[in-house]
């Protein structure tokens, strides 16, 4: 397969179909963390990098022998939005399958109409916000020239204004960059702005060549999740996918949670117990609670219980 791969399992997706849109590296940012290595040449220019034909081929191929999907996964060797089609492509693929579709992606061209039209029938969608300044974003993010920070927050409102989704913020946290109480508050107050249904903090837990970034400490951390949570639910990288702790509503931040992929019932049982540290009666009532609206339902898999939503 060229285009496409996995299905690979992680904690914010569950089991995921990947779709890789462009050629190694195509993007608009040059990001301290990049994976992929530097940018050496910036792409602000979008095109129908591969035919599409050839890319939903692959799709409907992989989807007849991958089972138990929970999201297909459109990426990039870069910035996936620099695909120019990839809203056929979602439109094609949700013809195929009923397992929604995800669009990771740094949002930095979601300025421009055309593409916050393209993406409207996506069941989610994963920008990057990594700085609430433009100063840091500059230094984080090092966008193509033309590229502003202002456009890219505009960029998110607006989408997030036509977008019935879900818009899910990622943010990569760096030690000693964007860690800081005013770095954290700065950042708050533009996703406030955005109005994001979850926050995804993510770690530079994986090398990234040719660049030099640190983890944030354990108390860094914990203290994005406090300011951060004050704004939408978020995903804590250290804690499986779920960290309730903050949440300031425990049946809609599950919610918000399941409806994204299934949920292991110890994973939540041990999310609710770190919330009553002091009283372990209440795992089982708040469990109660939260079925009794009606919500989700449990299935088994390979001998484990999951909470998925019930369905209309
Ligand atoms: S947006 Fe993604 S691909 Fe582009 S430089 Fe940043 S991390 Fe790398």
């Amino acid at each position: 397969m060229k285009y496409v791969f996995g299905p690979v399992s992680s904690k914010r997706l569950g089991q995921s179909l990947g779709v890789d849109l462009l050629p190694s590296k195509s993007c608009t940012w040059n990001c301290l963390y990049c994976q992929l290595g530097k940018t050496r040449n910036f792409v602000t220019e979008r095109q129908e990098f591969f035919p599409r034909q050839e890319i939903l081929e692959e799709i409907r191929q992989s989807l007849k022998v991958s089972t138990n999907l929970d999201w297909i996964t459109f990426v990039g060797s870069g910035e996936t939005l620099l695909y120019k089609g990839i809203g056929w492509l979602i439109a094609e693929t949700k013809k195929l399958t009923t397992v929604p579709v995800a669009v990771i992606t740094n949002g930095s061209l979601l300025y421009l109409p055309e593409v916050r039209e393209e993406l409207l029938f996506a069941d989610a969608l994963l920008p990057s916000l990594n700085a609430g300044s433009e100063a840091l974003h500059n230094r984080i993010d090092q966008p193509a020239s033309g590229l502003t920070f202002q456009q890219h927050v505009e960029g998110l409102i607006a989408f997030r204004q036509e977008y019935k989704g879900r818009l899910w913020i990622e943010v990569m946290l760096l030690g000693g960059i964007n860690d800081s109480d005013e770095a954290l508050h700065d950042l708050a107050s533009v996703l406030k702005q955005i109005n994001p249904d979850m926050v995804h903090l993510v770690l530079p837990t994986r090398p990234a060549p040719e660049q030099q970034v640190q983890l944030p400490t354990p108390e860094r951390l914990e203290r994005a999740i406090a300011i951060l949570s004050e704004i939408a639910t978020v995903v804590n990288p250290l804690k499986g996918s779920m960290d309730l702790r903050n949440a300031a509503d425990l049946c809609e931040a599950v919610t918000a949670i399941v409806s994204r992929h299934p949920v292991q019932q110890r994973e939540l049982q041990k999310a609710i117990a770190d919330c009553f540290p002091d009283d372990s009666a209440k795992v089982e009532e708040v469990m109660l609670e939260l079925f009794a609206t009606g919500r989700f339902k449990l299935v088994e898999h390979n001998g484990e219980q999951y909470w998925v939503m019930r369905m209309e």
